[in-house]
């Protein structure tokens, strides 16, 4: 069992945070392999106390950070595109080696997306927070400077979840650095190890001492962080995210949350069947199902509900479910979060005793690893928790439904917004119906997709979030706005100034008159 020691300062396991006075490794948190059940390290378990010292330092480190400019914080984002690719095969490992996911998982969701966002941040961030001038229509500024401009907020905390370590937990800090933040990142606990390996891979590239700290630790180490940061980026559950808000709120900072979901998938009768059994079998059971944004449920127009059906349950039940052992060994791997497993369990079981029929999987299979078959389900309701509640398991439950609008009406049913997809040939009728669900995104004749687009903004509606990543508003939100008017030609003082004449108050008064009410009331 490997103890991760040293890779930053901050990792000293706390020992005023032992229990009971317990060796320091007892407060330290055990990281397993769950394809295996093997302990592959430990990391500390930070205390409040030990959370403010970060923000010292963090706070500490940000000027000089900021003082780069964006031409150097781009160096190092560049860099560390470079020292990802170079080290793809060690990164791919470490989150293997702590989620259980495949090797595919890793490389196509993980590795492709941060890849793309380092380059993507250092080339568009400087674009999306230049200094923006402004015409303006109010006569009383006519001949003076205006100008927007976007100032980094300071020290921005990182919560991420278990699911995707570097995506999500490590991914939004891209934006966030280089926007000249320090950041603090609070990596699941289940899955720090990532982080750490990143960390250390942007100290390489010449990312400062203190402007990234990971600080490992459970629930309470992020709500310490929450109480020290002046922004806080948070991507998990639900629950936990309203516990977040209302931190923010009591401390007026700015949050932006990304929840979970339950992604309806719509599939009209005009569909191309064979593209949309492959995308309901990929979307539904990459990352072992456990994506905020995979297909969670699926509604299909009577006349091809028999054919999907019938394509889908061939597809599911081809698939390998194992141990990863490199690119090609299986194509699900593990559940990650030992108590996910009770979940899609119960989500199974509560589903079969309200009438449904499991058509291939619906077991846990026995051994070390913690894996779960990939399953399909149909004569399911909206009254079985794996319509409703997230799942966040390879499980795949069809519904018959008569017509689109029956469709449109149950996706919508759901507390939540975050992603959904609609297969239909007719794509003009595909993007109607898109545009009636109630979701952050709605892909056409896809599906996830729209989150390697880091142009558009990913957000959940409804109970799946606030705000939203990526697009101009992805880097906005790490800074706060500053509006400057410069005033050049000036003259002793303003017309509308005191003291205060009738003349003049009247000749005022007919140029607002002239300016804005001219003509007829529409
Ligand atoms: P979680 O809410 O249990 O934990 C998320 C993080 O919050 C962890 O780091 C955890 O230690 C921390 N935390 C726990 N209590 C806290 C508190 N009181 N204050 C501050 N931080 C606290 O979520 P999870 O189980 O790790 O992740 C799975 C969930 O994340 C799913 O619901 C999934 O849909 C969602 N998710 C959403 C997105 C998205 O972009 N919308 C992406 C990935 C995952």
């Amino acid at each position: 069992m490997a103890t991760v020691e040293g890779q930053v300062s901050q990792q000293a396991p706390d020992a005023a945070e032992a229990p009971n006075g317990k060796p320091e490794a007892a407060a330290g948190i055990a990281v397993e392999n769950p394809a295996t059940g093997e302990i592959v390290a430990t990391v500390p378990d930070l205390g409040a106390e030990k959370v403010v010292e970060l923000a010292v330092r963090g706070r500490a480190a940000q000027p000089e950070w900021e003082a780069y400019g964006f031409e150097g914080r781009a160096r190092v984002m560049r860099r560390a595109q470079k020292w990802l690719m170079d080290n793809a095969g060690r990164v791919i490992e470490t989150i293997v080696s702590e989620t259980g996911k495949t090797h595919e998982d890793a490389e196509f969701a993980e590795i492709g997306y941060a890849g793309n966002a380092f380059g993507f941040w250092a080339k568009e961030g400087p674009a999306y927070l230049a200094d923006e001038k402004v015409k303006s229509s109010q006569v009383l500024v006519k001949g003076k400077k205006l100008v927007l401009r976007y100032q980094p907020l300071g020290l921005i905390g990182v919560i991420g979840p278990w699911n995707y370590p570097l995506t999500n937990s490590f991914g939004d800090c891209i934006p966030a650095l280089m926007a000249g933040n320090s950041v603090i990142l609070k990596p699941s606990e289940i899955t720090p190890l990532t982080s750490l390996l990143m960390a250390e891979g942007l100290r390489e590239c010449g990312l400062p001492e203190n402007v990234l700290q990971i600080a490992t630790g459970r629930g309470a180490t992020g709500a310490a962080l929450v109480e020290q940061v002046d922004m806080i980026m948070f991507t998990g559950s639900t629950a936990t995210g309203m516990k977040v808000a209302e931190t923010a709120a009591r401390r007026l900072i700015p949050a932006s949350l990304e929840l979970g979901g339950k992604d309806p998938m719509l599939v009209l009768s005009d569909a191309d069947l064979e593209r949309a059994a492959n995308f309901a079998t990929y979307y539904s059971m990459q990352n072992a199902g456990q994506t905020c944004i995979s297909i969670e449920r699926v509604y299909v127009e009577e006349p091809v509900y028999d054919e999907f059906v019938a394509k889908v349950s061939e597809k599911v039940s081809a698939l390998r479910v194992g141990k990863p052992d490199g690119f090609g060994s299986v194509e699900v791997g593990a559940i990650t979060f030992p108590p996910q497993m009770e979940t899609i369990k119960d989500h199974v079981a509560d589903a079969v005793q309200k009438g449904a029929r499991v058509l291939t999987g619906g077991h846990q299979l026995p051994g070390a690893g913690r894996f779960f078959e990939p399953t399909v389900l149909v004569d399911v309701d909206h009254s079985m928790k794996i319509m409703t509640d997230e799942t966040f398991g390879p499980t795949l439950p069809i519904m018959k439904v008569r017509d689109a609008d029956e469709a449109v009406r149950l996706a919508n049913d759901s507390p939540y917004g975050l992603g959904a997809s609609v297969f239909s040939r007719d794509a003009a009728r595909g993007e109607a119906i898109a545009r009636r669900l109630q979701a952050g995104a709605a892909n056409v004749n896809d599906a996830m997709i729209n989150y390697t687009v880091l142009e558009l903004p990913m957000g959940g509606a409804k109970a799946s979030g606030l705000g939203s990543r990526h697009g101009a508003g992805g880097i906005r939100k790490y800074c706060s706005q500053q509006a400057i008017v410069v005033t050049k030609l000036a003259m002793k003082k303003e017309l509308f100034m005191y003291p205060y004449k009738n003349r003049t108050s009247r000749m005022l008064a007919g140029l607002f008159k002239l300016l804005y009410g001219r003509g007829k009331r529409p």
